[in-house]
């Protein structure tokens, strides 16, 4: 079944409770530090995820925006409450650095501009999360990790898998491995995308279905396993709308091996709805699906155990944990090393497409 992505958050997010009115911050009253975030780009995922779970967090509040459609500004500012000090342009971000209101600078742009404006914030002095993927290149992940590290700021990078806790579970597993030796990985995320002039079908700003969903089958083959993959054994590009498709991917099938020998088929699609993982080993096997779904990950072992733990928000729970790691000045739990091993990995699937042959990664 093809999953369109709007439609499914929309769904998702009336059956979490969510209205279209103004949000009241749940927390607000409370005597709880909370740090202040500024969202940088105000498309479909900070308006329609990270805008409402920041007002379900106990532990940051939306209090700045950067946008370069003025348009956007009177309805953000009314519905949160943000004051025109709080107001910035692609131009005038740097001046955040003086503005007491503001913690953590989010970057929900394009992947092609994510080290431009990840750089841009860290030299405010402020910390930094950044959406994955985390950028086009490892070159481009390095000096984001660089800029961060050379102002003292913390840098977060938006796997909200990883804060999940059905995901936690079978992350521990990798170590346990209840099930015995991990031999086959099938790994498919992918929704099918009925636009055609979006920056995701654009090279230069980061688009393939590479890079804004394979990056969901091939995080959890590392996280799976616990393991770094010695090899892209193959990869190939196709796609049904060559029209549309003539500078990135549409569909991507890629099949990693492990120093374990564990052997992970992997696809991603803007062409066909996809979230499936599953995990085959010497004494069982575990899938989780959906495994990347915002409405809830579920999921089973070959004994019947369950994987059918709920949180209310992973947006929310993924800002309040990594606010947490500021305030408190401890390990962040997705952090910009972590991007950067798959960007790198996604330059070897890229490779392998283009050569027809196997890529070694170690
Ligand atoms: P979007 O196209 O809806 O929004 C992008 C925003 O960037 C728009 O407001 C646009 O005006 C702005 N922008 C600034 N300069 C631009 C330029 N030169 N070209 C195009 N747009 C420009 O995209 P989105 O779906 O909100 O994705 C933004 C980021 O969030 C991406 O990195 C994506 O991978 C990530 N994302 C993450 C998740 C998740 O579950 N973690 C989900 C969706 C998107």
């Amino acid at each position: 079944m093809s999953l369109n992505r709007r439609t499914f958050i929309k769904n998702t997010s009336l059956l979490l409770g969510y209205s279209l009115l103004p949000y009241p911050n749940l927390y607000a009253s409370t005597s709880q530090k909370q740090l202040g975030v500024c969202l940088v780009g105000l498309g479909y995922y900070s308006t329609d995820l990270l805008a409402p779970a920041l007002q379900l967090t106990k532990h940051c509040r939306l209090t700045g925006i950067v946008t370069g459609s003025p348009h956007k500004i009177p309805k953000w500012q009314k519905r949160y409450g943000i004051p025109d000090k709080n107001v910035y342009n692609y131009q005038n971000m740097g001046r955040i650095a003086d503005n007491p209101d503001i913690d953590v600078i989010y970057i929900v742009l394009p992947t092609g501009l994510h080290a431009k404006y990840a750089i841009k914030a860290a030299h405010t002095g402020k910390h930094v999360w950044c959406e994955k993927p985390m950028a086009r290149t490892a070159t481009e992940c390095q000096a984001i990790i660089d800029a961060c590290t050379k102002n003292n700021v913390k840098l977060s990078i938006g796997y909200r898998m990883q804060h999940e806790p059905n995901t936690q579970q079978i992350i521990k597993w990798a170590d346990t491995k209840p099930y015995g030796k991990i031999k086959n990985i099938i790994a498919e995320a992918g929704y099918y995308d009925s636009r055609s002039d979006h920056w995701k079908q654009n090279k230069a700003l980061g688009g393939g279905a590479m890079y804004d969903m394979g990056v969901y089958p091939l995080n959890a083959t590392r996280y799976v396993t616990g393991e770094e993959p010695i090899a892209v054994l193959k990869a190939n590009h196709t796609t049904k709308r060559p029209k549309i498709y003539t500078e990135v991917d549409e569909t991507t099938h890629f099949t990693l091996e492990f120093p374990s020998g564990a052997i992970a088929n992997c696809k991603t699609s803007f062409g066909l709805g996809m979230n499936d993982l599953r995990v085959d080993c010497e004494k069982g096997s575990y899938s989780l699906s959906p495994f990347q779904a915002y409405g809830g990950i579920r999921g089973k072992a070959s004994d019947g155990t369950l994987l059918n733990q709920r949180i209310p928000n992973q947006q929310a729970q993924q800002m309040d944990n990594d606010a947490l790691a500021i305030m408190n000045d401890t390990p962040v739990m997705v952090p910009g090393e972590e991007g950067m091993k798959d960007i790198r990995i996604v330059e070897a699937i890229y490779k392998a497409a283009r050569t027809g042959k196997k890529v070694m990664l170690q």
